[in-house]
C-alpha cells in the first residue's frame, strides 16, 4: 500500500484490549499510542500479555505501530532536572516501543528555554540525546522520529531547514528520522493551502534531510493560519490547509510508503471520518 492511513488510539485500560478495537472501528491501517502519561514523567512497565497481543495482532493485520513520547521531554531545557528526566522518559519510550513491536518513537524537538542561545540547547541535544541513538543496536529497535513544532517560543525546530542543525547535532544517525506534522509545519510558516504549497514544503524537507528520512506523517488540518505559530489541530478539510493539499501529499515521491496518523478532534466518529476522507483522497486517482 502506498500510504497506510490510521490514527492515534487511546490505550487506557489495555494496549490490545482497548487500543485495537478502537483502531479497527476507526478503519486504521496504522496506529500510534502512548506508553506513558504524555503529561508526566512516569515510566510504567508494560503488561507482557497485552504487549504480545498488540504486537501479534498488528503484525497479522500488517498495521505499523508507533509510539509518541511524552510532551514534557525537552533536551534544550535550561533546567538540569528536565534534561535528566527527558533522557529517562525517552529511553523508556524507546524500550517499550521495541517490546510492543513499534517501528518508531516520535519525540518533539523541544526549545531553548531560559533565554539561552539555540546553539547551547543543540549542544545539549548532542550530549544527552545522541547517546540514546547509540543504544538502538537491535534489529527490531525503533527509529527515533523528530517532530517539529508550530514555532511557539524558542522552538529549536519549526521550519523545514531547522532539521539541518538538529540532524547535525545527532550526526545524522542512521536510526534518526522525521515525523512531519502538517498542522505544525503550516502554523510554523510553510503555507500548505496554496497551489504547490505541499509539494514545495516536502521538497524543502528533502533538501534538508535527504530523501529517505521522512518516516511518518501526522496528518492534521490547522485551526490557525500559516505563520500563526499556534498548535491547534482541525479535522481534515475543516481548517486552513483544506483537503486538496493532502491529495498532493499522496503523490509526492518523498511520501511513498510513509504511514499517516491523524491526531484530530471529534472522538471516534471524527477520527473514522478523517481516516475515510484521507483514504478517499489517496485512492481517488
Ligand atoms: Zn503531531
Amino acid at each position: 500500500m502506498r500510504n497506510p492511513v490510521g490514527g492515534h488510539v487511546p490505550v487506557a485500560g489495555g494496549l490490545a484490549k482497548v487500543g485495537l478495537p478502537y483502531a479497527r472501528e476507526m478503519g486504521a491501517e496504522a496506529v500510534q499510542v502512548f506508553v506513558a502519561n504524555p503529561r508526566g514523567w512516569a515510566t510504567p512497565v508494560g503488561n507482557p500479555a497485552e504487549d504480545e497481543r498488540f504486537r501479534a495482532e498488528c503484525a497479522a493485520a500488517s498495521v505499523p505501530a508507533y509510539v509518541h513520547a511524552p510532551y514534557l521531554i525537552n533536551f534544550g531545557s535550561h533546567t538540569e532536572a528536565t534534561v535528566e528526566r527527558s533522557v529517562e522518559s525517552l529511553r523508556h519510550s524507546l524500550r517499550r516501543a521495541r517490546e510492543i513491536g513499534a517501528l518508531g518513537v516520535v519525540v518533539h524537538t523541544g526549545s531553548a528555554t531560559g533565554g539561552r542561545p539555540r546553539e547551547r540547547a543543540l549542544a545539549q541535544v548532542r550530549t544527552h540525546l545522541r547517546p540514546l541513538l547509540d543504544e538502538l543496536t537491535h534489529d527490531d529497535d525503533p527509529f527515533l522520529l523528530l517532530e517539529s513544532t508550530a514555532g511557539q517560543g524558542a522552538s529549536l525546530c519549526s521550519r523545514t531547514w531547522d532539521f539541518g542543525p538538529y540532524f547535525e547535532a545527532l550526526d545524522s544517525h542512521p536510526r534518526l528520522g522525521v515525523c512531519l506534522d502538517t498542522c505544525h509545519i503550516h502554523a510554523a510558516g510553510h503555507d500548505l493551502s496554496g497551489p504547490e504549497g505541499m509539494r514545495q514544503t516536502l521538497d524543502l524537507l528533502v533538501d534538508t534531510v535527504g530523501a529517505d528520512r521522512l518516516k511518518l506523517i501526522h496528518a492534521n488540518d490547522s485551526k490557525e493560519a500559516a505563520g500563526a505559530h499556534k498548535d491547534r489541530h482541525a479535522n481534515i478539510g475543516a481548517g486552513h490547509i483544506g483537503e486538496e493539499p493532502f491529495r498532493e501529499l499522496f503523490s509526492h515521491p518523498a511520501t511513498a510508503g510513509v504511514p499517516l496518523i491523524i491526531e484530530t478532534p471529534g472522538g471516534k466518529d471524527g477520527h473514522a471520518a478523517d481516516v475515510a476522507r484521507l483514504k478517499g483522497l489517496r485512492d481517488r486517482d
